[in-house]
């Protein structure tokens, strides 16, 4: 058996909230270590970010590979959404308020997250493919006193059993939830039970001006549909639908395309277009967790909490959570107090929270869009008036 590998804080996942946390602690001179269980280029869904996650990427100094990416600059969003008859759009300059950077990007997942991690890797983490966390167990501090640590085993590609030990852990595992299921953590919403159909179509056409690479959202009878260009040539195209309605596996398909047929905007779009790749599909449920902050872990991103993805914010909330989460263990490793862990599994919950409670206000809600901004504005500290609540939230621009 190799020996144990012993290191500040293993980090398990290497999405964008694992590798921003390893970027930000390797930055702040702590010893990381990140085990990814897939090889990297790999597939992901979620390809529209907010203005927020480029701040973010800046501070963890990210963001000069991803600007020089190619990615294509998003502008803002349109939704056929409401009581409003026709399509309605909002623009991130539409805000009021002193950011400086008012667009975001459609990414490829597959290259952003490499792109990510390898920049987590220049920073000095370690970053082990092809090692999937399997068991967690906490490790008391010396004396009762203080922060408790914790071991993990983990399965590696050659088939080996490895074995590390950290300070801490920070579960980023996204969806699959390791500790979280592990710990039986989750709790899934009631409300927000739904699921995603989605595939890629080439030749699309694209909405006109500024909004030429906008996220295009149209709600409908069997729920939504998204529609994403891409800097490949490629639109993202997915399809909302309640779990109860969304039919067995077999019929997806022709559910899926009868969905686009019966779409006006999204189905204009890609009335020039074929798809070119299968159809995939993936339970969408939100979930949030019974805690987030544990003897010796952590969870961040996905693998704690996940909403629904009508405005776009997981990643945006994936890398805040990354932020906060380094800030908190820097402290608390720095102190040997748990309290900064608590901070952060507060500031997390008010701020998963607001987003929670505006997506169930826009779901339930089939109102103007001027009653969305309002609902924004109960919402957004600071904002100037409804419409500037609404850009700074749907942004992601809560001063967190
Ligand atoms: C239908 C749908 C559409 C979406 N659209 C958008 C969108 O437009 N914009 C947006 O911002 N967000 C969107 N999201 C959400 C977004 O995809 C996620 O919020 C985001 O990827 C979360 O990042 P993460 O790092 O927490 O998790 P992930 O990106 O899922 O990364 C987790 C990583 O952990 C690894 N892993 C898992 N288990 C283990 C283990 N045991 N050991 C080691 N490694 C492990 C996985 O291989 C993976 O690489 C969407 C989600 C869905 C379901």
């Amino acid at each position: 058996m190799t020996p144990v590998r012993q290191c500040d804080v293993l980090v398990v996942g290497g999405g964008p909230a694992g590798s921003t946390l390893a970027a930000m602690l390797a930055r702040a001179g702590l010893e990381v270590v990140l085990l990814e269980r897939e090889a990297f280029p790999r597939y992901h869904i979620g390809e529209s970010l907010v203005p927020e996650v480029l701040d973010v990427l800046e501070e963890s100094g990210a963001l000069p590979a991803v600007e020089a990416a190619g990615f294509l600059p998003k502008a803002g969003g349109v939704f056929r959404w409401g009581a409003h008859p026709e399509p309605w759009s909002f623009r991130f300059d539409e805000a009021k308020d002193r950011y400086h950077r008012h667009y975001a990007y459609q990414v490829v997942r597959s290259t952003f997250d490499a792109l990510l991690l390898d920049h987590a890797r220049a920073c000095g983490a370690e970053i082990l493919h092809g090692f999937a966390a399997r068991e967690f167990f906490e490790v008391g501090p010396a004396g009762g006193a203080g922060l408790a640590g914790g071991r993990v085993l983990a399965s590696a590609h050659d088939g080996e059993p490895r074995e590390f030990a950290a300070r801490l852990v920070a579960d980023c595992s996204g969806q699959a939830g390791w500790l979280a299921s592990k710990l039986r953590l989750r709790k899934y919403d009631p409300f927000l039970r739904n699921v995603a159909l989605f595939g890629y179509f080439r030749g699309a056409a694209r909405l006109p001006g500024r909004d030429a690479n906008s996220i295009l959202c149209e709600a409908m009878d069997l729920g939504w549909l998204w529609n994403i260009p891409l800097h490949d040539g490629t639109n993202s195209v997915g399809l909302i639908t309640q779990a109860g309605a969304c039919p067995a596996a077999g019929e997806r398909t022709r559910f899926y395309e009868s969905a686009i047929q019966k779409s006006v905007y999204v189905r204009d779009l890609l009335s020039p277009a074929a798809r070119t790749t299968e159809l995939r599909c993936i339970a969408d449920y939100s979930y949030r967790p019974s805690r987030l902050v544990g003897p010796g872990f952590l969870l961040v991103g996905d693998a704690g909490n996940f909403i629904d993805p009508i405005w776009s914010t997981g990643v945006f909330l994936a890398t805040t959570g990354a932020r906060l989460a380094a800030r908190a263990i820097g402290e608390a490793l720095r102190t040997g107090d748990h309290r900064a862990l608590l901070e952060y599994e507060t500031a997390i919950r008010r701020l998963v929270g607001r987003y929670r409670q505006f997506i169930y206000f826009f779901y339930r809600t089939n109102a103007a869009p001027a009653n969305y901004f309002w609902k924004a504005y109960s919402l957004v500290n600071g904002a100037v008036d409804p419409e500037d609540a609404f850009i700074r939230l749907v942004s992601g621009r809560l001063g967190v």
